[in-house]
């Protein structure tokens, strides 16, 4: 469950990139579509606690933003253009996240990638550099990384833009089943990977929500 209260941001050349906005998101897969330059990433990013946000609050499960300590450990982020040192094997690099994200078990952290490999179909792949790896796996890896420590809230921005049609498909079947314990917020600048995958959505652009409701309600729109 994300809120989000009247939430601006203005970046330091005086750009506008997000105005008052107020969204609230509950479990599931919900859906942020949008143009190149809307405000997408910066708002995804404000939730990841990488960006302040100029004025607003938002809270994760109740527990404001301000608390970054606390927001951390419930928050998984795919960010856009993730990349991965390609030297490093899938297995090396999810215990390198692993590791920065507190989970201090090696035995505990060893098992829960092997568990997560397999959730995102990359089983038998823990020992091949990601040098290797398509588009579609890197994105699964991804996926994988956010994952780590089990977050409530799963945040991934345009995760499908480098894809083709059919691993497009498989990454947002993946999706839906991370959603069903969880909440997912997808930004997408693609209407198909909402219309078959999001129960609700809002559409942004030049900063401000210009639509929300269900994909049904909107459907005649998108
Ligand atoms: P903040 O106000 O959050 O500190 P800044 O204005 O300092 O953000 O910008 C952060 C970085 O993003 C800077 O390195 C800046 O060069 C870069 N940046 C500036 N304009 C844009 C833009 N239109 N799109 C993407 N990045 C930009
Ligand atoms: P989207 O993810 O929907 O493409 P962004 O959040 O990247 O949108 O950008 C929203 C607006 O903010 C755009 O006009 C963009 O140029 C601007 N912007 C993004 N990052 C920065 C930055 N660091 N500094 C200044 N302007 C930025």
């Amino acid at each position: 469950m994300i809120t989000i209260r009247n939430l601006s941001k203005q970046y330091k050349n005086g750009e506008w990139a997000l105005q008052h906005i107020n969204l609230s998101i509950e479990n599931g897969m919900f859906g942020l579509l949008g143009p190149n330059g809307a405000g997408k990433t910066t708002l995804m990013r404000i939730l990841a606690t990488l960006l302040h946000p100029t004025e607003g609050d938002v809270l994760l499960h109740g527990v404001p933003l301000t608390e970054p300590h606390r927001v951390r450990g419930m928050l998984g982020y795919l960010p856009q253009y993730f990349q991965v040192y390609p030297q490093l094997t899938a297995f090396e690099f999810l215990d390198y996240v692993g590791v920065m994200k507190g989970l201090d078990d090696k035995r505990k952290r060893k098992e829960e990638i092997e568990h997560l490999l397999e959730k995102v179909n990359l089983a038998n792949k823990g020992k091949s550099k990601v040098k290797t790896f398509s588009g579609g796996m890197k994105q699964r890896l991804g996926i994988a990384q956010a994952l780590l420590g089990s977050p409530r809230v799963l945040i991934v921005d345009e995760p499908t833009a480098g894809l083709d049609p059919e691993e497009r498909v498989r990454f947002r079947n993946l999706l839906t089943q991370f959603s069903i314990d969880r909440t997912v917020l997808l930004s997408t600048h693609i209407v198909a990977d909402i219309e078959t995958s999001c129960r609700k959505l809002a559409v942004l652009n030049r900063g401000e929500v210009a639509l929300t409701g269900s994909v049904h309600e909107l459907g005649a729109y998108a």
